[in-house]
C-alpha cells in the first residue's frame, strides 16, 4: 500500500488527482477502523493531516469556513457561539479520544446516514467546499451532498477542502436518540436551526433514511404558520413532529425498528422546537 503525504493543499489536489484511487485519511477514526476488520484494502492512503489549511477555521463572506480537518474538539472549544448546533452534536460523537482526532470533513467524507455533524449542517443550511486540480472550486450545498447510503457528491479526483456554515442567528438544539449516552451511533437524530430574521426554521434528519435529509414539508409548515410574535401552539408543534417523522425513511435494524426511529423523530423535532422556541421568547 502506498503513503502519500502531502504537506500543502497543492499537493494534496497533485496526489488526488494522480491517483484518484488514494483513499484520503484524516483523523483516521473511520478508515483505520475499516483497515482493521479488513473492510477495504486500498492500493494508497492519502494522509491529510499534515496538510495546515484544513486544519483551520475563519469568518469570510458571511459564513464560517470549517476546515475538512477542524475536529469535534475545536469545534467545540472555539465554534459553540457562532455554530452552536454543530457544537451540540460534536458534542455527542465517540468519546474524547475521538472528538480529538475526528473531523467534520471526515463525517462528511464518509457521509453515513447515522453521522452527527449531517443534521446541524442541514438544519443551517451550510454548503461543502469541494475541490480538484483539473476542475478546480465546486460548492454544493449540503442538502445535495449525501447522495446515498455512505454516498456523496464527492468525485473520485477531489477532496473535500472546507464547509461553509452560516452563523447562527438564532437559537439551534441537536438531540439524539441512543441505547446509551457516549460512545453510540445514532438510532436517529434531528436538528434544528431557527432562521429569525427569514422567518424560516431550518431541519435535519440523521439515521432515519437512507442519507441524512431535511424535512421541508415540516419546515414549510412552520413558514406559512408560525406566529413568531406568539407563544408556540402546541398542535403546531404537534403536526411539525408528524410530518418530521414522515420525512424519514427508516428501517428496522440492530440499533431500532423503523417504527420507533418515525416516532423518536416526532418526538425529538417536537422537543427541540420547544426548546429552539422558548429560547428565542425569552431573548426577544
Ligand atoms: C469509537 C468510535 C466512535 C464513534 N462515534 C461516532 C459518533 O458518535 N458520531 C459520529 O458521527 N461518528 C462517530 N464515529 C465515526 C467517526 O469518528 C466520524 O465519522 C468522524 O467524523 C470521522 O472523521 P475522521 O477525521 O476520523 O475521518 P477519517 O477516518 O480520516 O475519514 C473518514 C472518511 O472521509 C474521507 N475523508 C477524510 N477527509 C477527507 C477530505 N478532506 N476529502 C475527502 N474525503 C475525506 C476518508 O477517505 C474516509 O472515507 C466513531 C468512530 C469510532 C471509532
Amino acid at each position: 500500500m502506498d503513503f502519500l503525504r502531502p504537506t500543502t493543499w497543492h499537493e494534496a489536489l497533485a496526489a488526488k488527482a494522480d491517483r484518484p484511487d488514494a483513499v484520503p485519511l484524516q483523523g483516521g477514526t473511520d478508515v483505520m477502523v475499516e483497515l482493521n476488520f479488513d473492510v477495504r484494502r486500498p492500493a494508497a492512503l492519502l494522509d491529510l493531516t499534515r496538510v495546515p489549511e484544513l486544519r483551520a477555521w475563519e469568518m469570510t463572506g458571511g459564513y464560517c469556513r470549517v476546515g475538512a480537518g477542524v475536529s469535534y474538539a475545536t469545534v467545540i472549544d472555539e465554534l459553540s457561539g457562532s455554530l452552536p448546533g454543530l457544537a451540540q452534536a460534536a458534542r455527542t460523537v465517540g468519546s474524547p479520544q475521538i472528538r480529538n482526532r475526528g473531523s467534520v470533513g471526515g463525517n462528511l467524507g464518509a457521509a453515513s446516514p447515522a453521522g452527527d455533524s449531517h443534521p446541524p449542517l442541514l438544519a443551517a443550511g451550510a454548503v461543502v467546499e469541494v475541490e480538484s486540480r483539473e476542475r478546480g472550486v465546486r460548492m454544493i450545498p449540503a442538502a445535495e451532498f449525501y447522495l446515498g447510503v455512505k454516498r456523496s457528491a464527492l468525485e473520485p479526483d477531489e477532496l473535500i477542502r472546507a464547509v461553509h456554515v452560516p452563523p447562527a442567528t438564532g437559537p439551534q438544539y441537536f438531540s439524539k436518540v441512543g441505547t446509551r449516552n457516549a460512545m453510540v451511533i445514532a438510532v436517529c437524530s434531528f436538528a434544528i436551526a431557527l432562521h429569525p430574521r427569514e422567518r424560516r426554521v431550518g431541519t435535519g434528519i440523521g439515521s432515519a433514511a437512507p442519507t441524512p435529509r431535511r424535512a421541508r414539508e415540516a419546515e414549510d409548515l412552520l413558514a406559512r404558520e408560525l406566529d413568531w410574535s406568539a407563544p408556540l401552539d402546541p398542535a403546531l408543534a404537534h403536526r411539525f413532529g408528524e410530518l418530521c417523522a414522515r420525512a424519514a425513511a427508516p428501517i428496522d435494524d440492530v440499533r431500532g425498528s423503523a417504527a420507533y426511529r418515525a416516532h423518536a423523530l416526532g418526538v425529538l423535532a417536537r422537543r427541540t422546537l420547544t426548546w429552539a422556541w422558548n429560547d428565542y421568547r425569552r431573548a426577544a
